[in-house]
């Protein structure tokens, strides 16, 4: 094999071809950890591959179409674009290919969705009004701007200058204001001063997700310079979905590491840990609930910290010099379970597919603008896992996480709760 030059660039569909050429078909991206597996049921980790059977719908038949797009055997078509949008970008593929191959799958999808944008098919039309929201009035809903802190409780007065900036993002300030007002209570509670953006926006995700690049790059950039402005050292944000495009996202696209953002990115999960273990934060008082913990797939599989790369493709496919994977172990599980067990009354009760295993919950990355019914599905086989599991209460770490799984539980008439992890530490506190 000849010496090829290759980075991880998104805007080339071109540095993926040795992915896409060696995905062996072998559907590791579909299955569940053979470890793991308990059975038939609750076997596999696609929602998109899972709901739809055909294997185009999997990361391998994507890898497939994605070659014959780069080579000009293929067009866009319509059923081709729902099968590259009917999928919330969760990564449970990648993680499951890079199990043997570390192939570049993720990657690999959101160059596809970059090219389908590029060429003039993508995104979804949905896509096209969620982004003409945001240019126009910075939030993915077209909801009024002015009253995007309309969340603040009248007793809490963010400060002019801090080291920690909350951020909380579109959900939390429009639709799921509770999961805002419970990190305000966090905060206060553990008295620490945080600021807020004079004019906060839209985080992008959904932009970058639909493979409009120069859309989020644009909006990175601003967002970045705004946050600097602030002085703020550290950016704590309640959303799984804002941390994964500032922490890995935003980096990604403007070609820089995490750590030289310029400031830390932390979730709530992160901040609660921190403030346990310098005393601030007392959790004592009991929340009496059997509780499934979902891991959100932006704040575990998909939470590594960014490192640009590039270099050389050699023999065997090695690569020089040699590439840190993302393989989404390191990413955040343990601290979540940590804390939520360690208040009185709660009662964690474990998924069968869990950790870099889990089932997305159908939300993310677009895939609910264009394709509810999808979404509806994802989130309702949760529930299926749930049930097996006799939970009576479920968390996650991002209001669209809530979000879906809440609508397909009142959907189905069931009685479970549904609540934001900063809820239940909000519950948790003594004063
Ligand atoms: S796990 Fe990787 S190599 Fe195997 S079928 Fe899926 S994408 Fe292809
Ligand atoms: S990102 Fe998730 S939904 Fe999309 S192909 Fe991979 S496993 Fe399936």
């Amino acid at each position: 094999m000849p010496k090829t030059k290759v980075s991880l660039d998104v805007t080339n569909l071109n540095n993926f071809v040795y992915d896409m050429s060696h995905c062996i078909k072998c559907k590791g991206c579909n299955w569940v950890d053979h470890t793991y597996m308990p059975g038939i049921k609750f076997s596999t980790r696609c929602p998109s591959a899972t709901k739809e059977i055909y294997d185009s719908y999997g990361a391998y038949g994507k890898m497939r179409i994605g070659l014959a797009l780069n080579e000009g055997k293929l067009k866009f078509t319509d059923e081709l674009l729902k099968i590259l949008y009917e999928c919330t970008l969760c990564g449970a593929c990648d993680v499951g290919c890079k199990r043997n191959l570390d192939l570049e799958i993720e990657l690999t999808l959101e160059a596809l969705r970059v090219k389908a944008v590029a060429d003039g098919a993508g995104p979804m039309p949905e896509h096209k009004k969620v982004a003409a929201n945001i240019a126009k009035t910075h939030n993915r809903y077209g909801a009024k701007h002015n009253e995007r802190k309309s969340w603040l409780p009248v007793n809490v007065k963010p400060a002019a200058k801090a080291d920690v900036l909350y951020f909380p993002g579109c959900a939390s300030s429009y639709r799921h204001k509770e999961i805002a007002r419970a990190t305000a209570k966090i905060l206060g509670s553990t008295k620490t001063p945080f600021t807020m953006m004079k004019d906060e926006w839209c985080c992008g995700n959904v932009l970058y997700s639909v493979g409009m690049i120069d859309e989020a790059k644009k909006l990175a950039k601003r967002n970045i310079e705004a946050i600097k402005a602030t002085g703020a050292t550290v950016l704590l944000t309640s959303c799984a979905e804002c941390y994964r495009m500032i922490k890995v996202d935003y980096p990604k696209i403007l070609g820089i590491a995490t750590k030289d953002l310029g400031f830390e990115v932390i979730h709530i999960v992160e901040f609660v840990d921190r403030a346990i273990k310098n005393g601030s934060l007392k959790l004592t008082k009991p929340v009496n609930l059997k509780l499934h913990y979902h891991d959100s797939c932006s704040l575990s599989r998909q939470s590594e910290p960014w490192t640009p790369w590039k270099g050389e493709r050699e023999l065997w496919g090695v690569v020089k010099p040699s590439l840190e994977r993302r393989r989404g172990s390191n990413g955040i599980y343990d601290l979540p379970r940590e804390i939520l067990s360690s208040i009185p009354g709660v009662k964690l009760v474990e998924g069968i597919r869990k950790r870099e295993n889990a089932w997305c919950c159908g939300a993310g990355r677009g895939a609910k603008d264009a394709f509810p019914d999808f979404t509806k599905w994802t989130a309702e086989q949760k529930l299926v896992e749930v049930r097996e599991i006799g939970a009576e209460a479920i968390t996650a770490t991002c209001p669209y996480c809530k979000e879906s799984i809440a609508g397909a539980a009142a959907t189905a008439g069931d009685n479970f709760t549904v609540l934001d992890f900063s809820e239940i530490i909000a519950q948790a506190i003594s004063r």
